[in-house]
């Protein structure tokens, strides 16, 4: 008999403002969250149909529930015709991840001449990517028991500089056939995932408080849980209410999506903790991913 848990495995559909994402997350079960308006997802712990056509993942770390599903992804795609999509990881898991796709290769027994190793794309914290002209990713450390990055997604606009904001049309072509620069780019937060971590991450990184959107990771809701989630590199919910006590004006998101929960608690458990003890300006912001 399996365990009375809040959710056995249902996709959520999500629609934060103008961003629909279909996301799952509960700790040890799967995580993942797909953007199919921006053509990419978050982790990778189950593989839906749904995730295939996405031509980009950004894999926050290694432990299985958020990334065992990443060579099932590349071989649906392959299996129907598409072409390879590309796989961000943390640097330090390209080697594991390598010799998983070599595994399968020899387990399948895949000729040599049929095999492709999948597109893995191997990122340190601070290095960005393009989606496209308009959007990049940064990635960014995050703390947990393993190598461990979140991503940030942001527009990006060219706004003038300040000291060329009252020249005319005409005058400005001049100046672009002139080669000035006039231009300035302007990143602007739009979603920023977070996997497994501590909160050390949310004291370190304080950007993340900007982002429209923010995924953040909740493990463990009970008093006798805070040694367990400072062993296994989780948030505990004592720890974001003291984050949230001593960096009040940090988390400006519009939309936080509280997600990961123990597979041990049963959903009303979840949201009467929640709805008890997390403040009341952020309780307008949150979406409890269960
Ligand atoms: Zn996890
Ligand atoms: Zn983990």
């Amino acid at each position: 008999m399996t365990a009375p848990h809040h959710n056995p495995g249902h996709p959520i559909q999500l629609q934060l403002g103008q961003e629909s994402i279909t996301a799952f997350s509960i700790s040890g079960l799967a995580t993942y969250a797909l953007v199919p308006g921006l053509n990419c997802a978050f982790d990778m712990g189950e593989c839906l149909l749904d995730a295939v056509p996405l031509e980009r993942v950004f894999l926050t770390h290694a432990h299985g529930d958020h990334s065992r599903c990443l060579l099932r992804h590349e071989s649906l795609r392959r299996l129907l015709g598409m072409g390879p999509a590309t796989y961000y990881i943390p640097r330090q898991t390209l080697e594991g991840f390598r010799g998983l796709a070599l595994a399968w290769k020899a387990l399948e027994n895949v000729r040599e001449a049929n095999f492709e190793m999948p597109r893995f794309a191997p990122l340190a914290a601070g290095e960005s990517v393009w989606l496209n002209r308009q959007l990049a990713a940064r990635a960014f450390a995050v703390s947990h028991t393993l190598p461990s990055l979140g991503y940030t997604l942001f527009d990006v606009r060219k706004k003038l500089k300040p000291e060329f904001q009252a020249r005319t049309g005409p005058e400005l072509a001049q100046l672009r056939r002139q080669g000035v620069p006039f231009e300035e780019e302007q990143w602007l937060p739009r979603l920023t995932f977070i996997g497994d971590s501590t909160i050390d991450t949310l004291y370190r990184e304080r950007h993340i408080g900007q982002s429209r959107i923010l995924f953040l990771e909740l493990t463990y809701l009970m008093e006798e849980e805070r040694e367990l989630a400072r062993k296994r590199g989780h948030t505990h919910l004592d720890d974001l209410l003291a984050f949230l006590q001593e960096c009040p004006d940090v988390l400006q998101n519009e939309h936080i999506v509280l997600k990961h929960f123990s597979m041990r608690y049963e959903r009303r458990l979840i949201l009467s903790v929640l709805k008890a003890r997390l403040p009341k300006t952020l309780l307008d912001r949150v979406h409890i991913l269960i």
